[in-house]
């Protein structure tokens, strides 16, 4: 049977111009992707706008601050709970990401929250996740 955790993918692609962003978070910093013609924001990164298919986007940084747009709690007995989240930000973009240091039967939708960074294993990336703000 498959390891799952050595299933799990990086997040990197090379089709995409995601180092930056990256190289962001390991600054603490969350970016996301603005239209230089039409001006919206958008999240997931991609090369071309969704809005108007321009494709002059480029890096924007952000605040962190956000609120919970949805979300669902794995619980397991004797474990505390993983939340994976829906997040919008304040910019106006959603992402989905976990909430950590919260107790799960005290979240709500709309929830006011913020981003944090983590490093889930020692030789990973430093996720963006989310704690109630
Ligand atoms: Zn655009």
């Amino acid at each position: 049977m498959a390891d799952v955790k050595q299933a799990r993918p990086e997040p990197r692609s090379p089709q995409m111009d995601v180092e930056a962003f990256w190289a962001a978070t390991e600054r603490e910093e969350l970016l996301i992707k603005e239209c230089r013609d039409c001006g919206e924001p958008h999240f997931y990164p991609r090369m071309v706008c969704p809005h108007c298919l321009s494709d002059r986007v480029e890096w924007k940084a952000v605040s962190g601050r956000g609120e919970v747009y949805s979300y669902s709690t794995l619980m397991r007995k004797g474990e505390p709970g993983h939340t994976i989240a829906f997040v919008r930000l304040e910019e106006g973009v959603t992402l989905m990401s976990n909430i950590v240091d919260a107790d799960p039967q005290r979240l709500s939708i709309g929830q006011p929250v913020r981003a944090v960074f983590r490093r889930l294993k020692e030789d990973g990336p430093t996720l963006p996740l989310f704690i109630p703000a």
